[in-house]
């Protein structure tokens, strides 16, 4: 009786699923034209909200879904906060900035005159664009401590150094930068690290056979190693457009049949079968000015090229995800 009581103990062990190293709320999941559920990810370690968005293309308008899905909040008696409001001022510690594109920066800029002190990390290019181009007099003001003054300070610019890990303040997280070509522009991938843990969120990015760039290749590599050994728990990237899109009409960005290429590399440097079971979300899918949406297309080619045995996932406005 006591040992089949042990086998029943051990058993229920080893089917436990592995708990979640991170939660990721969706706070905008598509790609332009469609404002309000631009991309942002609020990303945190399990039972520890102190996170950090990558990208912040929605920010108020996510936090708003959230707390209407229960996702988020409440906040602390006597904060005299909103789910919202707490979130946005006391959770959020930093923003991880892909790219300068305003459907990835568009909610921080609009959220900055209520927003409390925080690092803006991106790479020097990106920062570089952001004050040239928003955080300065005329089309906004400087709510940051670097560029055209008056600089009203309350944002940190914090240049990224690729492949450097760097800890991100106030979080018990850290994160190394990948430059990745988005057409013309320098764009970011972000591994999110904590403890043995990782996650990976790209900025847009085109692929290396359409860019005839090794941007992605040297991502894959990067994060080889850690696939194998089943240390990263999920990767967010980019499906803008359907597969039949022609190359030459991508302006940067991926399609179905360009990410399970991607995919089969990094398989390639991981080892066979080490993708199965890895999530993968399927973010910036743009919003189409048709009666059909392209996502139902977009989720069935990638499903039809799964070979890989990867999950992916589309994720909606709104919904915590645990990986
Ligand atoms: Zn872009």
């Amino acid at each position: 009786m006591k040992a089949a009581a042990a086998l029943l103990a051990l058993l229920a062990t080893a089917s436990a699923p592995a708990p979640s190293a991170f939660d990721m709320v969706v706070l905008g999941a598509r790609g332009g034209i469609e404002d309000g559920n631009l991309t942002a990810f609020m990303i945190h370690p399990h039972g520890d909200a102190r996170a950090v968005t990558c990208d912040a293309g929605t920010l108020v308008q996510g936090l708003r879904v959230a707390a209407t899905k229960g996702t988020i909040g409440p906040a602390p008696a006597g904060s005299g906060l909103s789910p919202v409001g707490y979130a946005l001022t006391h959770d959020i510690k930093g923003y991880l900035i892909s790219h300068a594109h305003l459907d990835h920066v568009g909610g921080l800029i609009v959220a900055s005159p209520d927003d409390s002190a925080k690092p803006i990390y991106a790479l020097p290019s990106v920062n570089a664009e952001i004050l040239r181009s928003y955080f300065r007099n005329g089309p906004w003001s400087n709510f940051t401590d670097r560029g055209e003054p008056p600089r009203l300070g309350k944002y940190h610019v914090a240049d990224l150094v690729p492949g450097a890990t760097t800890p991100l303040a106030d979080t018990a997280m850290t994160v190394t930068a990948y430059p990745l070509q988005h057409g013309a522009l320098e764009s970011t991938a972000f591994l999110v690290e904590h403890g043995q843990d990782g996650l990976l969120c790209f900025g847009d990015t085109g692929a290396d056979s359409v860019e005839h760039s090794d941007k992605l290749r040297q991502v894959w590599t990067a994060v080889a190693e850690r696939v194998r050994a089943k240390r990263l728990k999920a990767i967010v990237i980019e499906v803008s457009f359907p597969s039949e899109r022609p190359d030459d009409k991508l302006f940067g960005h991926l399609t179905p049949r360009l990410l399970l290429a991607e995919l089969h590399t990094l398989e390639g440097l991981a080892g066979k079968g080490s993708l199965k079971g890895l999530p993968v979300v399927v973010s910036h899918i743009k919003y189409a000015l048709t009666d059909v949406q392209p996502q139902a297309k977009i989720m069935a080619e990638l499903a039809a090229g799964n070979d890989l045995g990867v999950r992916f996932l589309l994720p909606e406005q709104g919904q915590r995800l645990r990986f």
